[in-house]
């Protein structure tokens, strides 16, 4: 058995180091504080017994655990970033820790009357009686992803302790500034060199993700033209009203706060106007290709509808993609998820297997050429004062990690 208290006091160790990211900047890593806890995790690495320990200029980390069997496996590999969320303050965070939780509100500061409640996060009750590190309410916990590397590094300490497991060739790879969206962009995947890898980003026990969405952003511009309002007559044009029918054109329950699940929507997250030009920001999503598709087609469509109306140019749409849904890399090499899925079932976790909403670094890995499906690594309410982590969580995740290798190895035995 993996030792609780080692995981409580690795991850503690990882939490109150401040890596917080940050969007504003243009270097890699984007806040030079990630390199406190880079650096530590690369010694870290060293020191348990990993081969290869590599941290790279912009603070990529990557090392191996060889195989310990004589037949060829494939070379596997676990990832996780160690940011944290630029949405709320990683400094001084004061973790606390609710043994045996009781079910009910958790004070995590009483000076400033702030309640982790059930009442309002009901995924707390999934944890009757199992031990909780949290917060003192004034800053975010870090569990996103700091669990996540926690649980990839006890994994392999433990493989290296218990060399009965047999396993095939791992590779680790830590990196800086997920949460800024370029988690991926400077990561070597040749370097890394594995057939395919998990990100272990996903948060409630048992959540195994293989699909995100496609993504794309549409920036609408609209042109008016202004005169003094008195003489405005046949001559004004209102760019806001123009924007305004682009707008109510759009299906208004295609929108976060009326989809789910697999359905996608248009989301208008800013508009500027003043009558000479209004400037329409939206973000895309679907999961399906063909559907998200006709959304970037709708848009262009309503465009040149509005632009034939008023007889001239008077709106203009430039749409960029962002990323797309893994799901059209990972399913020709399903078994990949199908191995996650049993070593879950192996260990009596409830595999919970649905689409993310939103995309995760593996979503970029594997159009870089990395299948990359993602697994719990068992926090809750990511980025902000009432985040939380089940240590059980994170114990069955380290065993989940475990037993993926094991799997792997044992399917391709000769
Ligand atoms: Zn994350």
């Amino acid at each position: 058995m993996i030792n609780k208290q080692h995981i409580i006091d690795r991850f503690i160790g990882y939490v109150t180091i401040d890596t917080e990211s940050d969007p504003k900047s243009e270097t890699t890593p984007s806040t030079a504080k990630q390199w406190d806890l880079a650096n530590a995790l690369a010694e870290e690495l060293k020191s348990i017994g990993m081969s290869d320990v590599t941290i790279d200029d912009n603070a990529y980390i990557m090392a191996t655990l060889p195989s310990n069997v004589d037949h060829d496996v494939p070379t596997i590999g676990f990832i996780s970033h160690f940011d944290t969320s630029p949405d709320f303050t990683g400094a001084n965070v004061k973790p606390q820790i609710v043994e045996n939780y009781n079910g009910k509100d958790i004070v995590l500061n009483a000076a400033q009357d702030i309640v982790l409640s059930p009442d309002y996060f009901e995924d707390l009750l999934l944890y009757k009686g199992q031990t909780l590190i949290t917060t003192d309410g004034t800053t975010l916990l870090g569990a996103d992803d700091k669990a996540g590397i926690c649980e990839i590094v006890s994994a392999m300490e433990y493989l290296i302790q218990h060399p009965e497991i047999k396993h095939g060739p791992i590779r680790v790879g830590f990196t800086p500034d997920e949460e800024i969206g370029r988690g991926a962009h400077k990561f070597d995947v040749e370097k890394f060199g594995a057939d395919w890898a998990y990100t272990m980003d996903g948060s409630q026990i048992g959540e195994l993700e293989y699909e995100n969405f496609n993504a794309a952003g549409a920036v609408v511009t609209v042109k008016g033209k202004i005169v003094h309002p008195g003489y405005a007559k046949g001559k004004m044009v209102n760019s806001m009203y123009i924007a305004t029918e682009f707008i109510n054109s759009l299906p208004r329950m295609e929108t976060p706060e009326h989809t789910e699940g697999y359905e996608g929507f248009f989301h208008l997250h800013n508009m500027n106007g003043a009558v000479e030009e209004t400037v329409l920001e939206y973000i895309i999503r679907d999961h399906d290709k063909g559907h998200f598709e006709a959304r970037k087609e709708m848009m262009q469509k309503l465009t040149n509808e509005l632009n034939d109306q008023y007889g001239r140019e008077v709106i203009s749409v430039e749409i960029k993609d962002q990323y797309f849904n893994m799901k059209e890399k990972v399913e020709p090499v399903m078994h990949i998820v199908d191995i996650a899925e049993e070593a879950m079932k192996q260990l009596n976790i409830k595999p919970l297997i649905k689409p993310i909403r939103g995309g995760t670094d593996g979503s970029q890995l594997s159009y870089m050429g990395l299948p990359c499906p993602n697994i719990f690594a068992g926090g809750h309410n990511f980025h902000g004062r009432y985040e939380y982590v089940p240590v059980e969580s994170m114990l069955k995740a380290t065993e989940v990690i475990c037993k993926i290798a094991e799997l792997t190895a044992k399917k391709h035995q000769a």
